[in-house]
């Protein structure tokens, strides 16, 4: 009875949750937060992440964790991720003409958003309409989106990093991941998941295979990025391993645009 019940209002709520989905742009409620990527042994801004936060005037900020299902169950996220796309690269061009700095932006793109067959087009008509130059745009793809049509994917990562665009392989060794992967696909950049960076303290297993990723990645030419860094004690332990480009809470949460500004650009 109980459960049904349960069953019956979350139906409901996810009703109302994508039909406020669908108003969302339009009413101004995405926002970009941008969490920082610094490079530990300089302490040097390198770029950030942006990642999408739903501003809903009922529920406050919610994270993309939320609504991204959803969005993805209902088609919405194809709007959605252009909206992102556009948000990013203006952003990219507001710093530069605002501190003269050209800083790199990664964007998080879904299967569904990969797999359009239009989506090189997009990106390429985007970072041209708005006048950005490719490279300091980054695409994050996850292994799993990847494997779905490996050959399909890698004519389209040819294709932006033909633009210049760089393509970043995110939550790298989770799942069905093979450092075969690594060779086949043209990538620019790895993320090691958040969950290796966790036990790297604990587990000398895990030390070691965070090393070996670490190591094959720059014998293939790749950058490597840690996420998920929490404490200085991970933060030493990637960069005795070669890994010094570092994401997580150790430097900065994702801040809005405002906050973002205030903490790494103005001074
Ligand atoms: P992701 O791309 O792997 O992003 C990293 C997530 O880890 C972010 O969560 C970030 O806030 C969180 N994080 C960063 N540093 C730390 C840390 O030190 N500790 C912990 N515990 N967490 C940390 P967020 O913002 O909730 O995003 C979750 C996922 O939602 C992202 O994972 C990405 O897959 C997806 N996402 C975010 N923005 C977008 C978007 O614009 N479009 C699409 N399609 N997906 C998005
Ligand atoms: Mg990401
Ligand atoms: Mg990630
Ligand atoms: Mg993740």
């Amino acid at each position: 009875m109980k459960r049904k019940k349960k069953e019956k209002l979350k139906l409901l709520d996810d009703q109302v949750v994508s039909m406020d989905l669908r108003n969302a742009i339009q009413k101004g409620q995405f926002k970009l937060y941008y969490q920082p990527k610094i490079d530990s042994s300089s302490r040097q801004l390198v770029g950030a992440e942006a990642l999408i936060r739903w501003e809903h005037p009922v529920e406050g900020l919610i994270l993309p964790g939320k609504f991204i299902p959803l969005a993805e169950e209902t088609g919405f996220i194809t709007e959605i991720g252009k909206w992102v796309l556009q948000e990013a690269c203006q952003q990219i061009k507001d710093w530069q003409n605002k501190y003269h700095q050209a800083i790199h932006l990664s964007i998080n793109l879904s299967a569904i958003e990969f797999y359009q067959s239009n989506i090189v087009d997009i990106i390429k008509d985007t970072i041209q309409k708005i006048g950005i130059e490719a490279h300091l745009l980054q695409i994050e793809l996850t292994e799993s989106m990847v494997l779905i049509d490996i050959e399909q994917v890698i004519v389209k990562m040819q294709a932006l990093q033909k633009l210049g665009i760089k393509i970043g392989l995110d939550d790298f060794g989770t799942g069905y991941s093979s450092l075969s992967h690594l060779q086949a696909l043209p990538i620019n950049v790895l993320k090691l998941d958040r969950s290796f960076i966790t036990n790297i303290e604990k587990e000398e297993i895990t030390r070691n295979i965070v090393q070996t990723i670490i190591t094959l990645a720059k014998l293939l030419n790749l950058e490597v990025i840690a996420e998920g860094v929490e404490k200085i004690e991970q933060v030493e332990r990637l960069q005795k391993m070669g890994c010094t480009l570092i994401q997580g809470y150790y430097y900065g949460e994702p801040l809005s645009k405002i906050d973002f500004e205030r903490v790494y650009l103005d001074r």
